[in-house]
């Protein structure tokens, strides 16, 4: 129960791989506030959970929100940006509408929500984990704007890891980022759905394709994923900072 007393705000909190955070963070004694933009979801999921409805496009509305539960619950002492979409286009046919959408989901949701959570963070100890991907540090095909927005959460992880460097603070705030292979959740069951109506295959076969991929040859389940936060939550962690860790069994 080392993290008693912090709280945690997990955007996209209420399914997926932001729930098996949430819950992980929670049975390491954290206050946990999970987001999203549904919440009946949020409160069918979230035992002894806040729940807030909170859609990271909505700039002003995710400041708003959590500033709110900074009031209610205390300073954000662990941020996970994890919130997303997963979307494949071609570059041929990603129009601009397309790629703003990843972007201000992904990317500017993430931005906002990291921001607008430091605002509350105490100096002295807090953690900043951005769900970022394996296509973050590699090219996915058919999903150019998806492969951008992942790399770009690295790109601020990073920038962010340098400026707030307190070297007479190491266990002071880290930012790291988690980049998943393919996870048992929702988005694969929509985008084996997606290619099998775009390539006549069935949805199963569609599936194979993303086991297959992941270089163990299974899909990875999303406790191994929020084992890797609390990891980086844990005692001894402040000197894990700026890192993209990879969870996608074998090198990508
Ligand atoms: P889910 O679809 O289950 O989770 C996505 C979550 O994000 C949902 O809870 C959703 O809630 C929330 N969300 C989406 N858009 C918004 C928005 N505009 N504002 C607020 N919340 C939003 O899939 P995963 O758990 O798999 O995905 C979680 C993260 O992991 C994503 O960033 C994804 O890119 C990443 N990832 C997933 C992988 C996988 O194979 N599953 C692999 C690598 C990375 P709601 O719809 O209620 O808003």
């Amino acid at each position: 129960m080392h993290l008693t007393g912090k709280h945690a705000l997990v955007t996209g909190g209420g399914t997926g791989i932001g729930l098996a955070i949430a819950k992980r963070l929670q049975a390491d004694g954290a206050t946990v506030t999970i987001t999203g933009r549904r919440l009946h979801v949020l409160q069918d999921v979230g035992q002894g959970m806040n729940a807030l409805t909170m859609d990271v496009t909505d700039e002003a509305a995710t400041r708003s929100a959590i500033a709110r539960a900074a009031d209610h619950f205390g300073p954000i002492d662990i941020c996970v940006a994890n919130a997303g979409i997963a979307e494949g286009r071609a570059f041929a046919k990603a129009d601009m509408e397309h790629w703003r959408k990843i972007m201000a989901t992904n990317l500017d949701g993430a931005f906002t929500t990291i921001q607008a959570s430091m605002e509350t963070m105490p100096a002295n100890w807090g953690r900043v984990i951005a769900v970022s991907s394996i296509a973050g540090v590699r090219g996915l095909k058919g999903a150019i704007a998806y492969t951008a927005s992942k790399h770009g959460l690295i790109g601020l992880i990073r920038g962010l890891s340098e400026e707030y460097m307190r070297p007479a603070q190491p266990s002071g705030i880290t930012f790291n980022a988690i980049c998943p292979g393919y996870v048992d959740t929702d988005i694969v069951t929509r985008n084996s759905r997606a290619i099998a109506g775009a390539s006549g295959m069935t949805e199963d076969d569609a599936q194979q394709t993303m086991v297959r991929a992941n270089r163990h040859k299974r899909l990875i389940d999303a406790d191994e994923v929020a084992d890797v936060a609390a990891m980086l939550c844990g005692p001894n962690s402040g000197s894990i900072n700026g890192q993209a860790l990879q969870i996608a069994g074998g090198q990508v």
